[in-house]
């Protein structure tokens, strides 16, 4: 078949327009509205589905990679958010002090206030002494154990033990007089002092605790007493039971000046002497003095813890040198295996504060916890130097400013769950755009067959026109010239004259035949036919049409077999109509089996149904074509069938009318051996005045 959509022939067809071939120009007319229709079809939906198309795929690789990068960009939020955090935790921290260094008040006390993990403040001297809150071990003394084994001593702790208080006084007494060193000397005036006290003589005892204060108030016993500061507790002691206020001011005394001056790191006796003092004064002062006091000796006492704890690792640092930048106000961050050491200075003092560092990283982790939402897709952790980082971070951060090594990470909360996400989005996206794309290939399909069939179509009806008045003017052409012969008594003989006028009569009733089928068809087309249904026998309507035809068909040299049984059941039909149908397939089969002569008209009845057959030995027809055949203005494309006239609409018109009446048309056709067409009419009652 050849194809109305190839290029050339489009061309041709074409010029052949512009040479004013009548066909080609319909055909060029078609053709252009079928452009105008491509044109609509490609601006309303081919472009702009290509264009929808190509759109959605950057889309979804946009949407992807804002996905991803939605969720870098809430790790950056998050992970600037914890730095932020963190850096205001140590700037809240460092205002604390400066704040405190400004007004003057004291940095070793307190500590709390300016942050919950400072655990000790040292005070250094220009110098890198340490001088506040602590001071260093003193020297060892190695007398120390001496003033123990000297036999005076020992004699006289003899006495003491004895309770013979006379002697021991007298022996302490001596001692103090021949010891070698201040030290021993300093002992036994205290040891003197005690015994004279537990002999009931307050004022001798007085006496000697004075003595000590003024001449040995800074030596120390084994122990790490103070000697002053055991004279100043004795004294108060004493005086608090017989003149209660001004024992009470004396031990209060004492308590403040421990408090408020250094004590000595690792052995020192200073925090258990204020810790007598103030139970000493339990029920005699103030009891809020008494609360605050206590607390101030309790973080004094847990300062001296840490600062043993951390001495050590202080020692490492060395308090000079790097560790040392000093500037006002600058605070320089140092960290160890326990702690994290803070510089600042001012003009006089040098001050190195210890963080606790697990604390420290604790409060951080919380932090770090805290800082993206339940909901979020991130989650930040506080990585340490040693530990290895997990991997997948999405942002890192170190945090060399302060804790050197260590590291702020965000990491996807759920790794899997957002690529698996990103992955349903893909699949997703691609799904919709392929159906679309499927749904706009079909659409093209579709269309593009419509348009074929359009094509064809339109070949078909200017066919047809050409056919119609081809077909009209013959017959036409014949009449006239038979006419005009007789008329101008050009016929002669009977025969001749019997001859033109058989003519005539033919070609009337070809015209009128011609006629019938266009006007049926035509009132087919617009839905106006109508048929008067009536049960009658078939068999009549089928030898009444071929009787009528049967003298032309002889004419044309064609035997006709009929064979039609007598007790026919009753059909419901229009016998015009099927006279029609019966012509047409007689017309048909005499101009394609014309070579053959022969056609056979058959009426039975079979399985329900009354069975027409009309059969020819002529042309056949090609299997590829028996389908198209019944369609309106089809012809075939076999030579041999295109020498015959015809307008294409004889089969169609058949078909109508046997659906019409509830039946239908089958065909056994092959080609060189004949057409066999079938009318099957349903024995039931058909509908009165059926259309299909
Ligand atoms: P027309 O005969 O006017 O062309 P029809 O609708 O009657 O139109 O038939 C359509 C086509 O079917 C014909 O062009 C012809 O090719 C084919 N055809 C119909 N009847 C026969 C037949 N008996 N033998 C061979 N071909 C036939």
């Amino acid at each position: 078949m050849r194809t109305p959509f190839g290029p050339l022939n489009i061309v041709y067809r074409i010029l052949a327009a512009r040479l004013g071939e009548v066909r080609a120009l319909e055909e060029v007319y078609h053709l252009r509205s079928v452009w105008n229709f491509v044109a609509v079809f490609a601006a309303t939906i081919v472009v702009p589905g290509i264009v929808l198309t190509w759109y959605g795929f950057a889309g979804i690789r946009a949407e992807q990679r804002a996905g991803t990068a939605e969720v870098s960009r809430e790790a950056e939020i998050v992970s600037n958010a914890l730095y932020g955090d963190i850096e205001s935790y140590f700037q809240s921290f460092e205002n604390a002090t400066l704040n405190r260094m400004k007004s003057g008040r004291s940095l070793t006390s307190s500590l709390a206030e300016m942050s919950d993990v400072l655990r000790v403040v040292f005070v250094f001297d220009n110098e890198g002494r340490m001088v506040a809150p602590f001071v260093r071990d003193l020297p060892s003394d190695p007398s120390a154990t001496d003033l123990f084994a000297m036999p005076r001593w020992q004699e006289a702790w003899g006495a003491e033990l004895g309770q013979d208080w006379a002697r021991a006084a007298d022996r302490y007494a001596a001692l103090a007089r021949e010891a070698p060193g201040l030290r021993e000397q300093g002992h036994a005036v205290f040891a003197r002092g005690r015994v004279l006290a537990r002999e009931g003589d307050a004022g001798a005892a007085e006496l000697a605790w004075n003595e000590v204060l003024r001449q040995y108030p800074t030596v120390r016993d084994p122990w790490g007493f103070r000697l002053g500061d055991l004279a100043r507790l004795r004294l108060g002691e004493q005086r608090l039971a017989r003149e209660p206020a001004v024992g009470a001011a004396l031990l209060r005394q004492l308590v403040e000046d421990l408090l408020s001056g250094a004590m000595v790191m690792g052995q020192g006796g200073e925090p258990a002497v204020a810790r007598r003092a103030l139970d000493l004064l339990a029920g005699k002062v103030d009891p809020d003095w008494l609360a605050r006091t206590r607390g101030r000796l309790g973080e004094r006492s847990d300062q001296l813890y840490w600062s043993s704890a951390l001495l050590e690792e202080l020692d490492r640092l060395g308090t000079r040198g790097r560790l040392f930048r000093t500037e006002f106000g600058v605070f320089y961050y140092w960290r160890t295996e326990q702690a994290l050491w803070v510089t600042t200075s001012t003009d006089d003092d040098q001050y190195l504060f210890a963080l606790d560092l697990p604390g420290l990283v604790a409060q951080l982790g919380v932090r770090a916890e805290r800082a993206a939402g339940p909901d979020s897709e991130v989650r930040a952790i506080l990585v340490a130097p040693s530990s290895s980082s997990e991997g997948g971070a999405l942002s890192r951060r170190t945090l060399s400013r302060w804790l050197d090594g260590w590291a702020i990470e965000v990491l996807p909360r759920d790794p899997e769950a957002l690529a698996a996400r990103q992955n349903e989005r893909w699949r997703r996206g691609v799904g919709i755009i392929l159906l679309s794309a499927v749904m706009i290939s079909v659409g093209l399909v579709l269309t593009a067959r419509l348009l074929r069939r359009e094509l064809a179509a339109a070949r078909e009806k200017s066919d047809f026109a050409a056919r119609v008045s081809h077909e009209l003017r013959s017959p036409l052409t014949q009449i006239r010239l038979k006419a005009e012969a007789l008329q101008l008594g050009l016929a002669t003989t009977d025969a001749s004259r019997d001859q033109h006028y058989d003519v005539i009569v033919r070609e009337s009733e070809r015209l009128s035949r011609l006629i019938d089928n266009m006007l049926d068809f035509s009132a087919i087309e617009r839905g106006l036919k109508k048929y008067t249904m009536r049960p009658g026998d078939l068999g009549q309507t089928v030898g009444r049409a071929v009787e009528s035809a049967l003298v032309a068909m002889e004419m044309r040299g064609m035997h006709v077999d009929v064979e039609i049984p007598e007790d026919l059941p009753p059909v419901s039909h229009d016998p015009e109509a099927v006279s029609q149908v019966v012509t047409n397939l007689l017309s048909n089969a005499a101009k394609y089996g014309r070579d053959a002569g022969w056609i056979g008209v058959r009426v039975s009845v079979e399985s329900g149904e009354v069975r027409v057959t009309i059969s020819d030995r002529g042309i056949g027809i090609d299997p590829q074509e028996q389908g198209k055949i019944f369609q309106e203005y089809y012809r075939s494309l076999d030579p041999r069938a295109r020498q015959r006239k015809g307008t294409g609409l004889g089969l169609t018109i058949v078909k109508y009318i046997v659906e019409a009446h509830d039946g239908r048309v089958t065909l056994e056709s092959a080609i060189g051996s004949g057409s066999t067409f079938t009318l099957h009419f349903p024995v039931r009652p058909p509908r009165a005045d059926a259309h299909p």
